[in-house]
């Protein structure tokens, strides 16, 4: 990969985050349409995508094939692997490794690849991811997305809950995807307050 020309613009790092739902591989998907179709070469990367797959889908339907980000992956060794990139989508950004997130500032500044990072803030328990945390830490821009995803009672959602059998919980693994075999596993946007109180607005009882 050539060195950045001089004179050239800045690659820039973002970090686009926001709850479930809010609209995040959606607007992933849509950036890598507007970019490809300027004629520009990017990777589109994932990690845990709701499919199970290396796909980025979203919940309107649609969806791309994707590279998987395992927690081995050199990011740096993989986009210098393919020639020329102008830029990455990466979606679901917050389950990367810190190592990872360093990787894509490399990339912003060494090599000059543009960075759209796409991911949640917080997890279940209203505790940042430290990907997403050094995202904050590190991108030229931060962007929230608020598509409109609202709690139960009308407020804007904010926080993620993660309810299993029915009930909020906040102890547990950060990330748990799917069922864990005993009880299902689902999650919830809420606004603050309920995220705080547990009240899923289903008549259940506060949290445990
Ligand atoms: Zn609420």
């Amino acid at each position: 990969m050539s060195a950045v020309p001089s004179g050239a613009r800045d690659a820039v790092l973002k970090f686009y985050f926001g709850p479930m739902d809010c609209g995040k591989s959606t607007l992933a998907l849509q950036m890598n349409y507007n970019h490809a179709r300027q004629g520009r070469r990017g990777l589109v990367l994932t990690k845990h995508d709701r499919s199970g797959g290396p796909k980025v889908t979203s919940r309107i339907g649609l969806g791309r094939d994707a590279i998987e980000v395992e927690d081995s992956l050199d990011l740096v060794r993989l986009v210098t692997s393919y020639g020329r990139v102008d830029y990455l989508i990466c979606d679901e950004a917050c389950f990367y490794s810190i190592e990872q997130i360093e990787q894509l500032a490399d990339l912003v500044d060494e090599h000059g690849v543009d960075v759209y990072a796409f991911g949640l803030a917080s997890d279940f328990r209203s505790v940042m991811f430290p990907a997403a945390q050094r995202l904050f830490e590190l991108a030229d821009e931060v962007c929230r997305l608020q598509v409109e995803v609202l709690c139960w009672c009308g407020r804007p959602g904010q926080l993620n809950a993660r309810v299993v059998g029915g009930v909020l919980v906040r102890t547990g693994e950060q990330v748990v995807i799917g069922d864990t075999g005993e009880a299902p596993v689902r999650y919830q946007v809420l606004c603050r307050r309920h995220h705080r109180s547990g009240e899923l607005g289903e008549g259940t009882p506060a949290a445990i």
